[in-house]
């Protein structure tokens, strides 16, 4: 097995990534090293590589959370999974087992877990390393390419949805049509949701409508975004779902709720919006936060993909494009999910 290969490296958050290289570690205990077939490249990647939020990853790292390989040596305590299993990474690399999260089920919470991308080295570049008792276990026969982006985008907008807490039948929204947002249209459709999608940007819309949302709104064509949703449901969502990188589409949603529903916070842009207490507590919102999903969550989230009820719009781009990948992302220039090809 080679000990180096190739990554693309944050080195600096004011500098573009390079294209190094990297050590190969000897797997440990429950680890196993993966040759990375293709990695989605995720919108946290970019806030990674920027050092945009108050947790800030040490540079040097290597991004990615979104990686699907083949296992190719385990550590001494490996059960879980063998050489020439299909795995991926994900932003929840690994978590402790013991705490009162954990315990519960709750090991998205656990404050003693490590990220993918971002504590531990990730998912641009040759190989990568994961922790066989948390990666999730590709099924065979899937398109490797296609699934990419489910480890990340797919099961936390699967749990962001049923944290956002609708019934079949009832309207959720979905804010932000970019890599999570197109495919948490597609979880909501398969969910029996109806679906009102709001972006600024029509082509973004276009791909909701594509992937079963009934309604869509550019929130740049309305003074009031908030009151058209309204009107188009008859009085307002039942649950909201904001995926958007910008803070000015979650008051957006959170009064597009009907009275009694629920805003649940995906998008993580480094900002805040100011909590209208008198109408939260007079229409009996709820708004609450939601960070990927457990384990379970990603079983689930990944037996919809296999079962071919969601899946992602992409394109494979080399990983030495990932700098320009990065700027058309800021730009909000990309249909669906831009997946690295790992073999070009
Ligand atoms: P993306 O760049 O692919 O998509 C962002 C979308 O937001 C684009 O479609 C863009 O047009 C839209 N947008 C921008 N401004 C808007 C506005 N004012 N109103 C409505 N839409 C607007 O990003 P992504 O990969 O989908 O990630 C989205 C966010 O979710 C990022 O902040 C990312 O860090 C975060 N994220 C959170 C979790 C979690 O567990 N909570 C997991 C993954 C990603
Ligand atoms: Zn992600
Ligand atoms: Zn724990």
């Amino acid at each position: 097995m080679a000990t180096s290969s190739r990554a693309a490296l944050v080195t600096d958050f004011t500098q573009p990534l390079s294209i190094g290289t990297v050590e190969i570690p000897e797997p440990q205990g429950f680890e196993a090293v993966v040759k990375v077939r293709y990695s989605g490249v995720c919108h946290t990647d970019l806030h990674a590589a920027k050092g945009d939020w108050p947790v800030k990853p040490t540079p040097p790292f290597v991004p990615g959370h979104e990686g699907v390989g083949e296992v190719i040596a385990v550590g001494p305590e490996v059960t879980r999974v063998a050489v020439g299993d299909i795995v991926g990474n994900a932003w929840l690399w690994t978590a402790c087992g013991e705490c009162e999260f954990c315990e519960a089920g709750w090991e998205t919470l656990c404050l003693a877990q490590k990220n993918g991308g971002y504590a531990v080295n990730g998912s641009f570049g040759d190989y990568m390393l994961v922790d066989s008792r948390y990666c999730p276990i590709i099924p065979d026969g899937v398109d490797l390419d296609a699934i990419a982006p489910i480890p990340c985008a797919g099961v936390t907008v699967y749990k962001g949805l049923k944290m956002a807490d609708t019934k079949p039948g009832e309207w959720v929204l979905v804010s932000g049509i970019g890599g999570l947002g197109h495919v948490a249209v597609q979880y909501a459709v398969a969910l029996g949701r109806r679906v009102v999608a709001i972006d600024i940007d029509d082509a973004k819309l276009a791909l909701a409508t594509k992937h079963g949302a009934e309604l869509t709104v550019n929130a740049r064509e309305f003074a009031d975004p908030s009151a058209r949703v309204k009107d188009l449901t008859s009085g307002g969502v039942h649950g909201a779902l904001v995926t958007a990188v910008n803070a000015h589409a979650f008051p957006q949603a959170l009064y597009s709720l009907r009275r009694g529903g629920t805003l649940c916070l995906n998008g993580l842009p480094p900002d805040s919006f100011p909590l209208d207490i008198f109408s939260v507590v007079l229409n009996g919102w709820t708004v609450r936060g939601s960070i990927v999903g457990t384990r379970r969550d990603m079983e689930e989230a990944i037996d919809f993909f296999a079962r071919g009820l969601v899946r992602p719009t992409f394109t494979t781009r080399p990983i030495g494009d990932i700098n320009d990948i990065f700027d058309e992302m800021l730009a909000g220039g990309i249909d669906g999910r831009i997946v690295l090809d790992l073999a070009r």
